[in-house]
């Protein structure tokens, strides 16, 4: 049977052209033209894949999108934000409310298929955290909290053990300043945009070579290159 795309649009042509992208990676699409709609769906099963579009009438795709992340049945759904050009604010604001990637509209039929193709690679991968975690040629150990790189240890501070932790837990995910704030330094703290700068570049520095994969997002975060 094929993956089910559930695809929450008010704007037809978008939706039609989110469809013949998602057909085209093997979906079975459904479209939802506003969130009443969606729950509904959502109710009757549980998509492979979400396509959330933030400006919709009513009920907003942000309360969606976090009803989608709290729900247990769905919570582990990527779900792919789709915001007009130019709305960085949207963008921002779906990430913290747990949306997995965003494209902007217009979109290029090729550039979104490859999105979604490298999300669904992610979710096949994902899973519980686990102990040991490996990227390029670090190796980080949960269980006896170290790091190693190229086979020698490297010394990280606790915020800086963390704050990889959770890049590599998130690989090729956009973490926005909000979710690293949160995962690292916890709900309430008053570390700031500086603070997490200055994590980012030590942490950076003390891995070397593989340091260059923690990229800045523009406006928006941090994410972990996967090439
Ligand atoms: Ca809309």
């Amino acid at each position: 049977m094929k993956p089910r795309a559930l695809v929450v649009e008010d704007d037809r042509a978008t939706a039609e052209l989110l469809r013949e992208s998602l057909t085209a990676e093997g979906f079975g699409v459904v479209i939802a033209a506003g969130a009443d709609d969606a729950l509904q769906k959502l109710a009757e099963a549980t998509p492979a894949l979400i396509l959330l579009d933030i400006g919709l009438p009513g009920f907003s795709g942000l309360h969606l999108c976090r009803h989608i992340k709290q729900d247990r049945r769905t919570a582990r759904v990527p779900v792919v934000m789709v915001t007009s050009l130019g709305a960085e604010l949207d963008k921002v604001r779906g990430l913290d409310a747990g949306a997995d990637d965003y494209i902007v509209k217009p979109f290029s039929a090729r550039e979104f298929r490859a999105r979604i193709r490298a999300l669904m690679r992610r979710a096949v991968q994902g899973g519980e955290p686990e102990d040991v975690l490996e990227f390029k040629d670090i190796i980080l150990n949960n269980s006896t909290r170290t790091v190693q790189v190229s086979g020698k240890e490297v010394a990280l501070q606790p915020k800086e053990f963390q704050l990889l932790a959770l890049l590599l837990n998130s690989r090729g995910r956009v973490l926005t300043r909000q979710v690293i704030l949160e995962a690292v330094w916890g709900p309430t703290s008053i570390a700031t945009n500086h603070t997490i700068n200055v994590c980012v570049a030590n942490l950076r520095k003390k891995l070397g070579p593989p340091g260059r994969f923690i990229s800045p997002v523009t406006g928006l975060g941090y994410r972990l290159l996967q090439e």
